[in-house]
């Protein structure tokens, strides 16, 4: 089993948080599109004949394709992958893309299940993070989106700088109010070279406060949890039935194909890296070359990489397969390492079964590197 992860990068605007791979002109669609379609067919044999049943539409901005233009990619992969009947087909949208003609057509069409980019209902913070969409948009076009599809999943932010908890209580309460079965959430980080850090230099912007960001994440996920939610990776909570198919994919090891400028591949034992910039992109593969870097990858950071996304998983990490997958130096490494976090009760340990406390889950990533086996 293997998914398709495809990278549109294009989007109206530039997020003042976002280090994304994108470019907000569209001069390049056409060109991009039509290597879009030739890598995915240069590309045909590398899942080995495995069958595809997700196809993922990431970015960027995915939803600024006409439906025509994502059918023609959909059907790239169908006649040249073997697809499942009924694949998972994911398009991650912004609400000012989803007009309500829009969402009947792409109802009608093979994508199954959206990603809505609301991000906040509350219009200060769609400002500040120079978001496209509006806090009445983002509401109207949920409203839409549910009348016409059962799968869905929207983004939000906590953490953002001047967002109280009573105001983030409220985007909480929206998003349950609107019935959509999965919900991703992030805190807001700086990235280097965004225009946020830049302001946050500046001190026109506050430091982003890790407190906050962490009372606001066990806000989220105590409401959640009591609305029937699964926490099932740290920044993703969904409905049984409803746990987005090509993450978790990603999260236990399966392999995958990402086209389009910036996309990774896995295929289980190598990882790919495709050029970040568009037009190196075209050019690349119009000469029929594949503008990839590829690293393999050592057992030990195989190791790293099964702790790193395990740990951040309601699935935690075998020692088992630690022992059977890596060997047995790993799983003992890996068990002696936990020790201090099971005593404060941020890992637990259940039969052969690390998994991280509520209250380690939001410190998961820095225990994760504590787990990691830097040398052998
Ligand atoms: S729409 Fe998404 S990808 Fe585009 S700039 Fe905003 S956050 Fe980044």
């Amino acid at each position: 089993m293997s998914g398709i992860y495809i990278h549109i990068p294009f989007c109206k605007q530039a997020c003042h948080y976002c280090d994304f791979h994108f470019s907000t002109s569209l001069k390049k669609k056409e060109p991009v599109l039509k290597a879009l379609k030739k890598e995915l067919i240069l590309r045909k044999d590398e899942l080995g004949g495995a069958t595809i049943e997700t196809i993922y539409f990431g970015g960027g901005t995915p939803s600024l394709l006409t439906t025509d233009e994502i059918l023609d990619l959909v059907g790239t992969v169908q006649v040249n992958y073997a697809v499942i009947e009924d694949p998972e087909i994911t398009l991650e949208a912004n609400p000012d893309d989803l007009s309500l003609e829009r969402i009947k057509t792409l109802a009608g069409s093979p994508v199954n299940r959206l990603s809505i980019g609301v991000q906040s209902f509350f219009e200060k913070d769609l400002k500040l993070m120079n978001r496209a969409h509006n806090a009445q948009e983002a509401r109207q076009v949920l409203d839409w989106a549910t009348q016409y599809f059962k799968n869905i999943s929207i983004d939000l932010i906590y953490g953002i700088p001047g967002l109280t908890d009573q105001e983030w209580q409220e985007n909480i309460r929206i998003a349950l109010a609107s019935g959509v079965p999965h919900i991703s959430s992030y805190a807001l980080t700086v990235e280097p070279k965004t225009a946020l850090a830049n302001f946050v230099a500046k001190g026109i912007v506050p430091e982003v406060d890790d407190e906050q960001a962490q009372r606001q994440f066990l806000q989220l996920v105590q409401e959640l949890e009591s609305k029937d939610f699964v926490n099932y990776e740290i920044s993703n909570f969904g409905k049984a039935g409803y746990f987005s198919k090509n993450n978790t994919a990603y999260w236990l090891g399966k392999s995958y194909l990402g086209i389009g400028p910036s996309a990774h591949s896995f295929n289980g034992t190598h990882r790919g890296w495709n050029v970040r910039n568009n037009q190196t992109y075209v050019k690349a593969i119009e000469a029929n070359e594949l503008p990839i870097e590829i690293e393999e990858l050592s057992v030990k950071d195989r190791y790293n990489e099964y702790v790193m996304t395990g740990l951040r998983t309601v699935w935690g990490i075998s020692l088992e397969r630690i022992a059977n997958e890596f060997g047995h130096n790993y799983a003992k490494y890996a068990k002696m390492q936990a020790q201090k976090y099971v005593a404060e009760h941020l890992l637990f340990l259940e039969v052969d079964i690390l998994r991280a406390t509520r209250k380690g889950k939001f410190l998961v990533d820095g225990i994760a590197s504590d787990l990691f086996m830097v040398k052998l």
